[in-house]
């Protein structure tokens, strides 16, 4: 009968390449895991549907995980590569990308009411889910790609709501309440400046916030793309208060089997030329799959790196992708030419987790996107921080105060950053320069941060070892599941 049967899970990713790429490794992971039990599939939009086939394929070989591709001529919007959705006009604000979300509830929910899977895995913006998956009987889960920190931050932030909104959002700073820590508790705050769109700018998003808290919470559990040595102390609160369940199963994207990489000459062209450098001694420089820069922070960006002497793989994304192709040209030809041999630059998509883990790579300027926080932690790499938008600038605090393995690439005297992005202000090649050079050095920054992120690389790999901390949360996860189709419907 039924207990037989395969446990049928579905995964429904958001389009962002930073939600889609670990949820593809998990569902992949998940039916690796026990191939006898579990099959995975995963529901995505046509374009996202080529991103991520190589890597399902690749799964199947070891259990089996299928994707499925909603039946409709997604529009390309803009928000990036592969990135679609249903209606939602060009953007980057976070209001637009929560609006796509709700525009796909009833492809989704269409193909929900089809398999009839036994449980569902849905991305933290897909808070309707909670509602068809009550009415098919079947457990919900969110599925989080951020980490615990950062998680609670926001929720304990949002608690305080009413007392920010208002206020200048100048640097003035914004201690963070009811953060756990134990002795060496240290107090987290932030700039004003630096709060997430949805605590300070618009009703409609702090209300959609709350939504997605409510659901996240009313659901059967939550899969945290984390491992606990990473952040135990936050680990344990967020089981404590925000989630019945919570399952912290990474690193969950792995070199070996991601949807990260896509595999052609390109990547193995970066990767030859990497091996070309000495060990450690490459800055490796990528913004996650959709910041943006202005034309004019790009080249301060391409003038730093060349004044810094330092040796770099720079990723740019490719400006076909932009609405405003406005840095076309940057960084030009001319410059290309001045940094030959010891500057290189990727354009559109570099395999990060495999440049991370090269031997070459001493440092990560990155816009702690949690998915690079959680790659640079587990490949033992220190990272140099800039952050940019979103919850960017709490992962930030994890990285450079509370996990200590990296440090800011800008600061000024009062330990705040002056780019604020109200001001738009830009960062100048001097600055990137001196930072980037200081990193670097002799006795600079990043031996110690090295000292920290080689300790907690060690301690991911432990972890999703048999046995360790993520490795059991993954099974645990699978034994409920059966154990929740078991008992029958209403568990959900
Ligand atoms: N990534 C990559 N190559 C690139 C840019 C990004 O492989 O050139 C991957 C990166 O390894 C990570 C994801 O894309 O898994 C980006 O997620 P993150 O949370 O860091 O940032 P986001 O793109 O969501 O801002």
């Amino acid at each position: 009968g039924d207990r037989k049967k395969k446990l049928r899970v579905f995964f429904l990713p958001f389009f962002a390449r930073g939600h889609l790429i670990p949820q593809t490794d998990l569902a992949c992971r998940l039916a690796a895991a026990r191939p006898s039990d579990v099959e995975s599939t995963i529901v995505v939009t046509p374009a996202n549907a080529s991103l991520i086939e190589p890597t399902v394929s690749r799964a199947t070989a070891s259990g089996r995980a299928a994707v499925h591709i909603l039946p409709y001529p997604f529009p390309d919007v803009g928000l990036g590569p592969g990135i679609e959705c249903l209606g939602a006009a060009p953007a980057r604000d976070e209001w637009r990308v929560y609006r796509a979300a709700d525009l796909a509830q009833p492809a989704h929910e269409a193909v929900l009411r089809a398999h009839r899977p036994d449980a569902v895995v849905a991305d933290v913006p897909f808070w309707w889910t909670t509602d068809v998956a009550a009415e098919l009987g079947i457990p919900r889960l969110t599925f989080h790609p951020v980490g615990a920190f950062p998680q609670l931050a926001m929720n304990n932030l949002f608690a305080v709501r009413a007392d920010i909104v208002g206020r200048p959002r100048g640097r003035q700073l914004v201690a963070v309440p009811g953060m756990p820590g134990g002795k060496e508790k240290k107090e987290v705050a932030i700039p004003a400046s630096e709060l997430p769109d949805f605590l300070v700018r618009d009703d409609h998003l702090s209300a959609l916030w709350g939504r997605l808290k409510a659901a996240q919470l009313a659901g059967f559990g939550v899969v945290v793309n984390t491992f606990a040595d990473l952040e135990r102390a936050y680990c344990d609160e967020y089981r404590r208060v925000d989630a019945r369940r919570a399952y912290f199963v990474g690193p969950i994207s792995q070199p070996s089997l991601s949807a990260v990489g896509r595999g052609g000459d390109g990547d193995a062209d970066c990767l030859h030329w990497l091996s070309t450098k000495p060990s450690r001694s490459v800055v490796y420089v990528c913004f996650g799959s959709w910041a943006h820069f202005s034309a004019a922070q790009m080249t301060e960006l391409a003038l730093g790196l060349e004044a810094s002497n330092q040796t770099f793989l720079w990723v740019v994304r490719c400006s076909s992708d932009e609405e405003d192709s406005d840095d076309a040209d940057v960084p030009d030809e001319a410059w290309e030419r001045r940094v030959a041999g010891r500057g290189v630059v990727v354009r559109g998509w570099a395999p990060q987790l495999a440049v991370l883990a090269h031997p070459s790579v001493g440092a990560f300027l990155t816009h702690c996107g949690w998915n690079s926080v959680l790659e640079a932690a587990s490949a033992g790499v220190p990272v140099l921080t800039w952050p940019l938008v979103f919850e960017q600038f709490i992962n930030e605090r994890l990285v450079t105060e509370v996990a200590a393995f990296g440090a800011r690439v800008w600061e000024d005297g009062e330990g705040v950053r002056s780019v604020r992005r109200e001001e738009a202000d830009t960062v100048p090649a001097e600055a990137v320069a001196r930072a980037v050079a200081g990193f670097m050095e002799r006795g600079g920054r990043r031996e110690k941060a090295e000292v920290k992120v080689k300790e907690l690389a060690e301690r991911a790999r432990t972890a999703v070892e048999e046995d360790g901390s993520s490795w059991r949360d993954m099974h645990r996860l699978i034994d409920d599941l059966m154990q929740a189709r078991a008992s029958g419907p209403k568990m959900a």
